[in-house]
């Protein structure tokens, strides 16, 4: 099995019969990452990028191939790491983040749940259970973590988000969404946001056409390192569900993710003037559905004064 370029075929892709050899998958995966930004105006020139680097695969990718692109869109680039606080299994994460950023010679900044909300996740969670709150922790880390992101991007003054939202998550939490009936978040999705809300910087995914499998696949080619620990907080939820029935029918009717994804793209575009006005949260004044948002809405559950 040959690639077409001549060379011995390393990969197949089965949602398009391409076999592709190690240089043809490489250059692939980075042209569908430049064709997205192009064709979806992520970027502008003299945006100040942030990544949300956690330093699993997904996130490497992203630092990796936006490093390449950065120049050519005179862009700026610059990594967050959050730690949540999470003992023995953060630690790697932030070693990781540390070596790449060092390695490519990126700005790069580490923020701390304990700083900015006077509790690690640990301690949350510790409060949450003795008061008999029944929220998971990621649940709480969740919510946080997008909180504690976007403050990063307001003091770092970035002017855009990168997270590193692949096809499978992207294609989780459409069915997510669908399942709960929430149809506004999931046309709300997408690759980059429809409407701008003020004090929020907007986030965009570049990698939200990339199979997490050709993710983790690329990661291995380049040789970067593996995230190996496992998040003690990580329970059976609907996610995990929904992406054990989403595998299995991507194995029997490759392409079924792309589907999913590019339909929802498709209600978007349908459905954006039908999104409601952006509220503020009445306690903290950030963007939210509600009238109080989710974040103060948990951390006054456990009694957190933010
Ligand atoms: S598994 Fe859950 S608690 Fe652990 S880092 Fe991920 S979101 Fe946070
Ligand atoms: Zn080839
Ligand atoms: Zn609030």
């Amino acid at each position: 099995m040959y690639c077409k370029c001549g060379k011995e075929g390393f990969y197949f892709r089965r949602h398009s019969g391409e076999i592709l050899c190690k240089k043809c998958f490489i250059r692939s995966i980075e042209r569908t990452v430049f064709k997205t930004i192009k064709r979806e105006k992520l970027f502008e020139p003299n945006d100040r990028i942030m990544v949300a680097l956690s330093g699993g695969k997904d996130s490497l990718v992203l630092l990796h191939i936006l490093n390449k692109i950065e120049r050519k869109y005179g862009c700026e680039l610059f990594a967050v790491t959050i730690d949540e606080g999470v003992s023995g299994y953060r630690e790697e994460g932030i070693n990781i983040s540390k070596k790449i950023t060092q390695s490519l010679g990126i700005e790069h900044h580490i923020l701390t749940f304990k700083e900015h909300y006077g509790y690690t996740l640990e301690e949350i969670c510790n409060i949450a259970s003795s008061k008999g709150i029944k929220l998971l922790g990621c649940t709480f880390c969740g919510i946080l973590r997008r909180r504690l992101i976007n403050k990063a991007a307001i003091i770092f003054k970035a002017t855009t988000v990168a997270t590193g939202h692949n096809l499978d998550d992207e294609a989780q939490t459409i069915l997510i969404n669908l399942i709960r009936g929430d149809v506004s978040k999931m046309i709300r999705l997408g690759v980059k946001p429809i409407k701008q809300r003020e004090g929020f910087i907007p986030r965009v995914k570049p990698l939200r056409y990339i199979p997490e499998k050709e993710i983790a696949v690329y990661a291995y080619l380049m040789g970067f390192p593996l995230y190996e620990k496992e998040c003690p907080y990580v329970r059976a939820s609907l996610r995990d569900e929904i992406r054990n029935i989403l595998n299995d029918i991507e194995n029997r009717h490759p392409g079924t993710k792309f589907s999913i994804v590019s339909a929802a793209d498709k209600l978007s575009t349908l459905l954006k003037d039908h999104i409601g006005e952006v509220k503020y949260c009445i306690k903290c004044g950030n963007p939210s559905g509600k009238d109080i948002c989710r974040t103060c809405e948990i951390l006054s559950m456990i009694g957190i004064n933010y």
